[in-house]
């Protein structure tokens, strides 16, 4: 097997999710004995390239023009593709993050491969088979599928798959694509950060809140206990409804789907919509003044009680085992 993972950056920084693919295709290719080579698109410093082989990656290709600083899904797709077939690989692997989760799909049809997205855990390999679990229906229910065709591709879901640095280094090698100008028909002009703290569906732990905070005027105490946690901040949807929160923040069905590894529930009933989009998170604590919520039904950790009277003891209790 010959493996391509596609390494995604934030102004030229490799985002998280990028050291989790190269950890999971390094998995990969250990247990089947192949190469591992990724591929960079923008402006990335040889010294931000160089932190690959730490994970794994023998060889990094990079695609730098001032065209491509900014994502622009259809070229990047064309990239991606063009070097599938340059290197020969058969498995392609990304994130399913905003971006991978545009990519995807159209590498995959322009490639005629076989494509598992929101991937949950390592393929079980059998011969030109590979068979993966993943999400289903807005995260409702996991499924499993094999991948049969010539080239595969996974699309991987964040904070599924730890990082794992295995030492090494990375040979870095320009790699030039054909990229019709029809591929650039949509231009970044501007890109407006909405904010500078943890971006929702990749964060690690994420602060979320409900109707049960009454109003937006409360949301001080649930910024400040994400704060504290270096958590990004979520809301349901009829909070994002009535204006206190940003569209941004809401989860669920018809939102944001969110794997973290600690989900922190306050106030939300634990509609079988919102439970939709943080059912992979890997611990969900809850804080609900109704012991009959539905939301206790799928937490680790559940709190009875009052939100106004827990949350800022939280807050303070973790400050102070912080120092
Ligand atoms: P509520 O259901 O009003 O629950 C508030 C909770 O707060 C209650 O459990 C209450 O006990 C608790 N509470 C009250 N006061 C306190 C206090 N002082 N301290 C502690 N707890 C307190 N919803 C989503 O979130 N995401 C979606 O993507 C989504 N998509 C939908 C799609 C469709 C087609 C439909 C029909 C609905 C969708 N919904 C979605 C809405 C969903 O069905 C629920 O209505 C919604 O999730 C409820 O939001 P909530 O839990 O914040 O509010």
């Amino acid at each position: 097997m010959s493996i391509l993972v596609y390494v995604e950056n934030t102004d030229g920084k490799f985002k998280k999710s990028a050291f989790e693919v190269v950890s999971y295709a390094k998995a990969i290719a250990d247990n089947t004995n192949s190469d591992l080579v990724a591929i960079s698109i923008g402006n990335v410093a040889q010294d931000e390239l160089a932190t690959l082989g730490n994970y794994g990656a023998s060889k990094v290709l990079t695609v730098n023009t001032d065209q491509l600083s900014s994502f622009v899904n259809q070229a990047y797709a064309s990239i991606i593709s063009e070097a599938v077939k340059s290197t020969g690989a058969n498995l392609l692997v990304l994130s399913n993050s905003f971006s991978g989760k545009g990519l995807a799909p159209r590498i995959a049809a322009k490639l005629h491969a076989a494509l598992a997205d929101g991937a949950l855990s390592l393929p079980t390999i059998e011969g030109e088979k590979l068979t993966v679990k993943k999400t289903a229906f807005s995260n409702k229910a996991f499924a499993t599928v094999e991948l049969t065709a010539a080239i595969k591709v996974i699309a991987l879901s964040p904070n599924a798959y730890e990082t794992k640095e295995t030492g090494g280094t990375v040979a870095v090698e320009p790699f030039t694509a054909n990229v019709a100008a029809t591929d650039f028909s949509t231009i970044v002009r501007e890109i407006v950060r909405a904010t500078d703290k943890v971006s929702l569906p990749e964060a690690e732990i994420v602060v979320s809140a409900g109707r049960g905070l009454k109003g937006p005027e409360n949301w001080g105490m649930i910024e400040e206990l994400a704060d504290v946690l270096g958590a990004a901040t979520a809301c349901s949807k009829p909070v994002s409804d009535a204006g206190w929160r940003p569209h941004s923040e809401h989860v669920g069905q018809t939102g944001i789907v969110v794997s973290p590894n600690l989900y922190i529930a306050i106030g939300i009933s634990g509609a079988i919509q919102h439970l939709a989009g943080v059912s992979s998170s890997k611990t969900i604590v809850v804080i609900n003044k109704d012991p009959e919520a539905p939301f206790f039904k799928v937490a680790d950790y559940g709190i009875v009680g009052d939100a106004f009277d827990i949350v800022p003891k939280l807050t303070q209790a973790l400050k102070a085992y912080k120092g």
